[in-house]
């Protein structure tokens, strides 16, 4: 027999597994459909890996070892939460991997009441007869970008497809190569185009595209897109057209113009200190797009959506498009959004939006938030960790500002490289986890993503962490090695 059939032959049955007295119970208790499902495909996962795996043959009782603790560890993680909530200390504002903006206190309790019981989403109570009350969510956000009438989507992807196949009806789409460009994983804005059913049509080149490259492009049937370029930025020999420009010019071809405007920025970021530049909704409405799109849940600081700006004629088509049922968001979003955006309604200043408050943190209140953390920490700390508050910088995240960081405080600590791994691994593996940042003087924790009111499980998180490294560490001021 060859090395590798001789190993297969030693697969347990599935049989024999149903049997074994550590998985019969969970049988027993009516959940052999997907247990028997589970069972075999880590059968089918364990004879590949013997395909290819080289030492010494396993005997079958280890193999069914082996399987029985693969099978019970993947039932526990199937019969818990897929996820974790997360303390983040990477000091990317709106970060991608973790779950983007996070909702204000009052966003989640609303988002809450309404999954957990019925609610006036589609009827008028006043009348008792059908209504709508998702369109005074899209009235509040009309209101406060300054635009006649507004859509609410699944997210910005479904919001450009929406708009585009909308006003191209299948026809021409202008675009340049400078903005063909890729966000996230999936948001390829070419491959979105080519699913409208419409002809893509590139103008200029990757760094340059002038008036005149958008002009020869221009005819019947033909729409104009732009795209803010939301992560990357094009430095040296450039040309953009701006988009008041290109507006101008597609007036005169009487050619409807789009504009992604990616991160649907309602407030003036300079206020918050960062560099102008993101123009606000109401701007590149202002400045001549027929539709502007962005999403709800980058700069805006709410949740997963896209919105679509424009005239009250254009959003009232858009409303009555077939594929809108396909884009149509839950009432949790929606409930989420309204109260988002209800903050924006209620003050001139800066809304109470965590987004915004993180953005808009000042280096003494991060200096304190810092110090305050340190604090705690320092004594827990195995003596070789060295911890201090240093100087870093954090950044928007989210395809925003992508070349700008802010100045933030960091805490900082230094010890062996493999032990920092370690810790930051185990901090990974807490619940709620904490996810920091590695970097060549240690594991650091930006203050600005983390709420002051989650410091004291930031501090329950390393306390952790440092135990499992080095039991009774902190309390005796020394460490077992
Ligand atoms: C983020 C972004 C998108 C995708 O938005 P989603 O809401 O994630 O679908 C599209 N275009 C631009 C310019 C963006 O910045």
């Amino acid at each position: 027999m060859s090395q590798v059939s001789d190993r297969l032959s030693r697969i347990p049955q599935i049989s024999v597994l149903l049997e074994d007295e550590r998985i019969l119970p969970w049988l027993a208790a009516g959940q052999r459909g997907w247990m028997t499902r589970l069972v075999q495909s880590e059968v089918d996962a364990l004879r590949e890996e013997l395909r290819t795996a080289r030492g010494r043959v396993r005997e079958r009782g280890e193999l069914i070892d082996l399987l029985c603790g693969r099978i019970a560890a993947r039932r526990k993680m199937l019969l818990a939460p897929s996820w974790t909530r997360v303390l983040n200390g990477t000091g990317v504002v709106v970060h991608t991997n973790l779950g983007r903006s996070c909702f204000p206190q009052s966003a989640a309790d609303a988002a809450w009441t309404v999954a957990r019981y019925n609610s006036d989403l589609e009827f008028d109570l006043e009348e008792g007869v059908r209504g709508h009350r998702g369109r005074r969510v899209e009235e509040k956000l009309a209101l406060l970008a300054d635009a006649p009438d507004a859509l609410i989507v699944n997210n910005n992807a479904a919001a450009v497809w929406l708009a585009v196949r909308y006003l191209s009806r299948g026809g021409r789409v202008v675009l340049s190569r400078g903005e063909i460009v890729a966000i996230g994983g999936s948001f390829r804005i070419h491959e979105i185009l080519a699913e409208t059913g419409c002809t893509l049509v590139e103008v200029g080149t990757t760094n340059r595209t002038s008036v005149e490259d958008y002009r020869q492009a221009l005819g019947p049937d033909t729409i104009v897109l732009k795209v803010h370029r939301s992560n990357f930025s094009v430095e040296g020999f450039t040309e953009e057209v701006g988009l008041p420009e290109l507006a101008g010019l597609c007036r005169e071809h009487d050619c409807p113009l789009v504009y992604d405007a990616g991160s649907g920025a309602l407030y003036p970021y300079e206020k918050l200190g960062l560099p102008t530049g993101e123009r606000l909704l109401a701007e590149d409405l202002a400045a001549g797009a027929d539709l502007v799109t962005c999403s709800g849940d980058k700069l805006l600081g709410g949740c997963q959506a896209g919105a679509i700006l424009g005239s009250s004629d254009h959003v009232a088509g858009l409303r009555k498009h077939p594929m809108r049922r396909a884009f149509r968001v839950d009432k949790t979003t929606l409930a989420a959004l309204d109260d988002v955006l209800t903050h924006y309604l209620a003050t001139d200043d800066r809304p109470e939006v965590p987004t915004l408050e993180q953005l808009g943190a000042t280096l003494p209140q991060l200096q304190e938030k810092a110090e305050g953390l340190l604090e705690k920490l320092a004594p827990l700390a195995p003596a070789r960790w060295h911890g201090t508050v240093v100087p870093g910088r954090s950044s928007v995240g989210g395809g925003s500002f992508s070349s700008t960081t802010i100045e933030s405080r960091l805490v900082l600590f230094e010890a062996s490289k493999k032990e920092l791994e370690r810790v930051h691994q185990e901090l990974r593996r807490g619940d709620p986890a904490l996810v920091g940042r590695m970097n060549q003087e240690g594991l650091a924790v930006d203050v600005r993503t983390l709420d002051e009111s989650d410091l004291d499980l930031v501090v329950a998180a390393y306390r952790r962490a440092w135990e499992s490294i080095a039991p009774n560490a902190g309390k005796h001021g020394s460490n077992d090695d």
